[in-house]
């Protein structure tokens, strides 16, 4: 087994770290401040689908952060950049593009339907 390069999973360690506090701050956001309601019957339509796509958007952001903690326990244990699925080293430009991936392309690329 290769030994990771240092330098690209301190860069990831970054990337995540980064967009761990980004989607904190949304999410947190969210729950602050929620989406005033507008009592206009006319308008009940738009905010029922906007709200339903404000909640996707949210548990969209909710997997992603799921994965990105993932990613930053994987550093700390060590096994950053294995994939899941076959225990190869995932390709470094992977990893640049999405520190957060778990398997590399060609487990990913199977698991797609
Ligand atoms: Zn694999």
């Amino acid at each position: 087994m290769r030994a990771m390069d240092p330098k690209l999973v301190e860069n990831a360690r970054i990337t995540l770290e980064t967009e761990r506090a980004r989607l904190r701050l949304e999410l947190s956001e969210e729950v602050e401040h929620p989406r005033v309601s507008h009592g206009a019957q006319t308008a009940a339509a738009t905010e029922v689908s906007e709200s339903q796509r404000g909640q996707q958007m949210r548990e969209h952001e909710e997997v992603h952060l799921a994965q990105i903690e993932g990613g930053l326990q994987r550093i700390e244990a060590g096994t950053f950049g294995m994939c899941q699925s076959c225990g190869k080293a995932i390709a470094p430009e992977r990893l640049v593009a999405r520190p957060w991936a778990t398997d590399c392309v060609d487990c990913q690329s199977k698991k797609r339907r």
